[in-house]
């Protein structure tokens, strides 16, 4: 089978790193993984070159500028990009290749790669609850980082909404790991069944309902955070 670049995009929290490990972990000869660069701090336990390539501000700029990524945004302050190094390596050996980006990376590697090169996923949890709940459980993030997290969480779910079509193939709820990780496999190896294409209004709405019951909760949660300080 050809090799594909499989695009897992989600809000923070969603899911998106703990599929992208599973995916390698069980299928080693089928995924691979290409590893972003940063340029936020490592949090404890992230290795340099595992995680991500931790670089300085003026180091990406520089590679930035000498054409090295596929696609660089900035998310809460800080830069990620996709090295076009890591994805060619991965394609080169013969895998598909996992990428874990926000929403505009996904568009920009649909751009890239267009159908059928790669496959473009939305990964949302069950519910803006189960999100903040997995984010807080996460303990990676202070209450005024999570509570932007889920600012911008909002908004990726929108955009994701606004371009379903172009953008996406499918929206994933990961509720069950196990299950979530197959329906990956399953679409990869299938061809890309597209069940946005198949149901729009169904996943339309589902994304909008999404938007509407997390703009509540971060409202409730800076109310709880306003009044605790
Ligand atoms: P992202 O990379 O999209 O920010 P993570 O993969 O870090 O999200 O997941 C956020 C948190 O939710 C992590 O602590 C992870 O262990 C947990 N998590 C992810 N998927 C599930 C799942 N299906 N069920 C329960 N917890 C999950
Ligand atoms: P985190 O700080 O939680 O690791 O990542 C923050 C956000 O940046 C997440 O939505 C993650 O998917 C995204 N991200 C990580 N690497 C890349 C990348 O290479 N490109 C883009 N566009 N986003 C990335």
């Amino acid at each position: 089978m050809t090799p594909r670049v499989v695009v897992l995009a989600a809000p923070s929290g969603g899911g998106k790193t703990t599929i992208a490990r599973e995916l390698r972990t069980r299928l080693p000869e089928i995924f691979g993984y290409s590893v972003s660069a940063t340029t936020r701090k490592a949090r404890p336990g992230e290795r340099d070159g595992e995680a991500y390539h931790f670089l300085t501000r003026d180091e990406f700029e520089r590679r930035r500028e000498a054409g090295e990524f596929l696609e660089s945004t900035e998310y809460a302050g800080e830069l990620y990009g996709t090295l076009r190094s890591e994805v060619e390596r991965v394609l080169h050996s013969g895998k598909h290749v996992v990428l874990d980006v926000e929403v505009r990376g996904a568009r920009q590697v649909r751009k890239a790669y267009p159908r059928p090169a790669s496959v473009v996923l939305f990964v949302i949890p069950p519910s803006p609850r189960v999100l903040i709940e997995r984010l807080r459980k996460r303990r990676t993030e202070s209450e005024a980082e999570l509570s932007q997290r889920i600012d911008i969480a909002t908004r990726e779910v929108e955009t994701a909404r606004r371009e379903l079509g172009d953008v996406y193939d499918h929206v994933l709820v990961n509720d069950d790991l196990d299950l979530a990780v197959r329906e990956v496999i399953d679409l990869v190896q299938g061809g890309g069944r597209d069940v946005a294409q198949r149901a729009p209004r169904d996943v339309a709405s589902l994304l909008s309902d999404f938007v509407r019951q997390l703009r509540s909760e971060a409202a409730q949660l800076k109310q709880s955070t306003g009044r605790s300080r």
